[in-house]
């Protein structure tokens, strides 16, 4: 009986990244250990372009399961460790070869020679464990396009590597190694999608939402920390902040012609996340905008809105399909809360006519006639800042593997 012993995790896209390798590899083992934390006997083993997860005993099927939502790991696969004796290596081939085979399957050998000095070449090593498993399982046939079973074989410097299965990564770079960034989590749809797409590309977040009580209920909140748990599932805890709106929303319903009420609160609640980015040292604010799905979303409303800061707006979903976004919404888990039917503070206060080209100098001037600051400055200093943690993990699905 021959049982994995370790996880050898490729980086891919991380492995091209110069000088800042080091910090991306260095943030990659980062994130495993804070996914495995609960794994006590684990080992992380890393060479320049690739890392080990040692279980000491920790269970693979579900170490491998958390591994696969780690951003920053381009594919995985459980591996034995074993000396560099060709007679040793061939007994641990055919052992790992038959834990995965059944009748009727064909495969191939995939042999890397990493240390030179080793006695066979690649075509020979190919060739050495090809007709050891021939030999030793009855009727198994080669197929070197499509395999059934990819038995890899690496001998590196300080031992031989096996494995059979490839299973795929998130892809994507570690958590935190691109910076941070404020997202502006509403409770619908697209924003928590837009907070997993930059997340995926080494951004960390912290989420801004927009509250307006009595209008908003209790249920418009809570919908936004269970969208923010989901979130840091995926990567470790999340900051929420929870902006106190209403004021702001009744003056500029008090104040501003309603088909512009729309274009002037979306300048408020930038203005006012731009102002939380700048105390929490992020660098860009991303929003979960689509180019021409609503009103808000026309090139004519983000060139007025987008008009209070400087500060980047990335917006992931700006090219992206509606049907699109909802997919991955589903995988990230998140759809489901977000059509949880309470209204948020947008919605409320919605004009039935809504500008869909308003005019930077007109809203600007609507704007001027009306003193927000005092009341920016205690929206923002009214802020509640919560810290969302992960919830308990799924049941493990590579159980089988192990
Ligand atoms: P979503 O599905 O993310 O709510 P949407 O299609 O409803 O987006 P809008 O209502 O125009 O579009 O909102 C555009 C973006 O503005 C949202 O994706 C989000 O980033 C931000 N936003 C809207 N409402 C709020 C809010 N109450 N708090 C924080 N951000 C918000
Ligand atoms: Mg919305």
């Amino acid at each position: 009986m021959i049982n994995y012993d370790r996880i050898l995790i490729r980086y891919g896209e991380i492995s091209t990244k110069g000088r800042n390798r080091n910090m991306f590899v260095d943030k990659l083992r980062r994130s495993i250990y804070d996914v495995l934390n609960e794994f006590p006997g684990i080992k992380i083993e890393s060479t320049r372009d690739r890392m080990y997860v040692v279980l000491n005993g920790a269970d693979g099927g579900e170490v491998a399961d958390r591994l696969k939502g780690i951003f920053g790991i381009q594919s995985f696969s459980p591996a034995v460790k074993v000396n560099k004796d060709i007679e040793e290596m061939k007994a641990a081939a055919l052992a790992l070869f038959l834990k995965h085979f059944e009748e009727g399957k064909t495969f191939k050998i995939t042999a890397k020679r990493a240390d030179k000095s080793f006695p066979l070449n690649t075509d020979e090593l190919n060739h050495e464990f090809g007709g050891h498993l021939l030999k030793n399982v009855p009727d198994l046939k080669v197929n070197v396009k499509k395999p059934d079973i990819n038995l890899q074989i690496e001998v590196r410097e300080e031992a031989a590597y096996l494995s059979c299965e490839t299973i795929e990564g998130a892809g994507g770079l570690p958590a935190g190694s691109s910076g941070k960034a404020m997202l502006m989590l509403s409770g619908g749809i697209d924003s928590p999608v837009a907070g997993y797409l930059s997340m995926k590309r080494g951004l960390e977040i912290e989420a801004v939402h927009f509250h307006s009580p009595p209008f908003t209920s209790e249920r418009a909140k809570q919908k936004v920390i269970d969208l923010t748990e989901k979130l840091a599932n995926i990567a470790g805890n999340v900051v929420l902040h929870i902006v106190p709106f209403t004021e702001i929303q009744q003056l500029i319903h008090q104040q501003v012609p309603s088909n512009y009420t729309m274009t002037a609160t979306r300048r408020l609640m930038l203005r006012i996340t731009d102002e939380i980015r700048d105390k929490n040292d992020g660098l860009a604010i991303i929003t979960g905008e689509s180019l021409g799905q609503v009103a808000s979303q026309t090139l004519e409303s983000m060139f007025a809105i987008n008009d209070v800061t400087t500060t980047p707006i990335l917006r992931p979903l700006i090219t992206m399909d509606k049907s699109d976004i909802i997919d991955i919404a589903q995988t990230i888990d998140t759809h489901d809360i977000s059509i949880r039917p309470f209204e948020d503070c947008c919605t409320v206060f919605v004009p039935s006519s809504p500008k869909t080209k308003p005019k930077r100098d007109k809203v600007r001037r609507f704007e001027s006639f009306v003193d927000f600051e005092p009341l920016i400055a205690k929206a923002v200093n009214d802020t509640e800042k919560m810290v969302i943690k992960p919830q308990s993990h799924n049941e493990e699905s590579f159980g089988e593997l192990f």
